[in-house]
């Protein structure tokens, strides 16, 4: 069914309404289809000596930049995959581990100092807005200079931070519809899984979790899961290779997520595609796509992408 143009209109100016009535995909309210783009698949905070940049995944809808955490090297993903650092405009932070915050306040700074930068609203959890805050002062020294000597707009102006505590929806525009889903990633209780619902694509971010249950519900018949994925080999591995990790395996096993798991959240949630992302390890190149996702496969029947910087779904 055509939309008549009073739908159209509607539509237009509620979003909540279109989205129920519509068909949602070739409506003509959104030019561009939703885009995703890796631009960062390796979970933990050290620098991977190969193949992977730390955690950021770049959603397009309607050419608008919703940018999923920012982990080191954000800001030069984004230019290799094209973007301008001055089309940031949405940045959403799942939890406060710096593999998901590192360069934030860098990746501000880089879209102010391109020159011509979008207002700039970043949604997470509590300490989102003192990040910030501490960030411009971290930098005072060479923003007033520049503002003073180079005739710089005020930087404190570019970016507003929005804080949640709790699940629900985030952010409603005329293009998507952003919720958040409290996750499990112990020790910290602020972790979120988002979910955008744009009118041609149903996405969801799985942030940094172990098996929730709750996260599949949140995910039910979404287009694409994003999920992190742990291989247990790979981390006794890693545990050897590394001095003072006693404690890190019991970290890893607690907060993330195995492939049989990720394969049951997938499958209870019925998603179309499955891309893994926040590999666990996420520099050990020995780890073949095979092992990465025959676990998974065991459980969930869907398409299953094991993600690559860059990678566009
Ligand atoms: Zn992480
Ligand atoms: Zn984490």
């Amino acid at each position: 069914m055509k939309p008549t143009r009073r739908q159209f209109l509607t539509a237009a100016t509620s979003f909540s309404i279109s989205y129920a009535v519509l068909p949602r995909v070739g409506f003509g309210q959104q030019k561009k289809p939703t885009r995703i783009i890796l631009l960062g698949t390796k979970g933990g905070p050290r620098v991977g000596e190969t193949g992977r940049s730390n955690p950021s995944t770049l959603i397009l809808i309607n050419d608008v930049t919703y940018v999923v955490d920012c982990g080191y090297g954000t800001s030069k993903q984004l230019l290799t995959a094209g973007i301008a650092l001055n089309r940031l405009r949405y940045i959403f932070i799942t939890h406060h581990h710096s593999d998901h915050n590192l360069e934030l306040g860098a990746l501000v700074y880089n879209a102010w100092i391109t020159g011509l930068p979008a207002h700039i609203d970043a949604y997470g959890p509590p300490g989102l807005t003192q990040m910030i805050r501490d960030f411009f002062n971290y930098q005072k020294f060479d923003i007033d200079t520049r503002i003073e000597d180079e005739g710089r707009s005020d930087p404190h102006n570019l970016i507003t931070s929005h804080e949640f505590d709790k699940a629900g929806m985030v952010l409603t525009n005329d293009d998507v519809k952003i919720s958040a889903c409290m996750v499990r990633h112990p020790p910290i209780k602020q972790a979120y899984a988002y979910r955008f619902d744009a009118k041609d694509r149903s996405i969801v971010i799985s942030g940094d979790t172990t098996y929730a249950p709750e996260l599949a519900d949140f995910a039910k018949g979404a287009d694409v899961l994003v999920h992190e994925v742990m291989y247990l080999p790979g981390i006794d591995a890693l545990v050897r290779r590394l001095p003072n990790a006693k404690r890190l395996r019991e970290h890893l096993m607690a907060a993330h997520t195995l492939p049989e798991d990720v394969g049951r959240i997938a499958a209870q949630a019925d998603v179309k595609t499955l891309v893994l992302s926040h590999f666990v390890p996420g520099d050990d190149a020995s780890i073949t796509d095979e092992q990465w996702s025959e676990g998974v496969r065991k459980y969930f029947k869907g398409r299953i992408v094991v993600g690559k910087d860059l990678m566009e779904i």
